[in-house]
């Protein structure tokens, strides 16, 4: 069987910490919630605990996929890059 890598969807995801409860021996929160999710693949002993966290995400942010995720955790407001390539609260130009 291949490996399973749980991933999650940063831009759906809101915080609710019900991941964590279901799969605490994969998902750990960070200061606001948020789930931190290893980039290595789910063991196979976790993989219905993984399938029952995904089932009850109520923003359907979890999935469980056959790669991990290259999506990361949205960067700090003051490491944004804007679409001309300037850092946030960096530039110079008037708003
Ligand atoms: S249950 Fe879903 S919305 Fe809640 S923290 Fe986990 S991934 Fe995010």
């Amino acid at each position: 069987m291949s490996d399973r890598f749980l991933n999650v969807d940063p831009t759906r995801c809101v915080g609710h910490g019900l991941c964590a409860e279901i799969l605490p021996e994969a998902i750990a929160l960070d200061d606001w919630g948020f789930p931190i999710i290893a980039s290595t693949p789910l063991p196979r002993w976790l993989r219905r605990q993984g399938a029952r966290a995904r089932s009850v995400c109520p923003a359907l942010a979890l999935s469980l996929d056959g790669q991990p995720s290259r999506k990361g955790p949205p960067p700090a407001p003051s490491t944004r890059v804007g679409a001309g390539g300037e850092t946030a609260g960096a530039s110079s130009r008037p708003h």
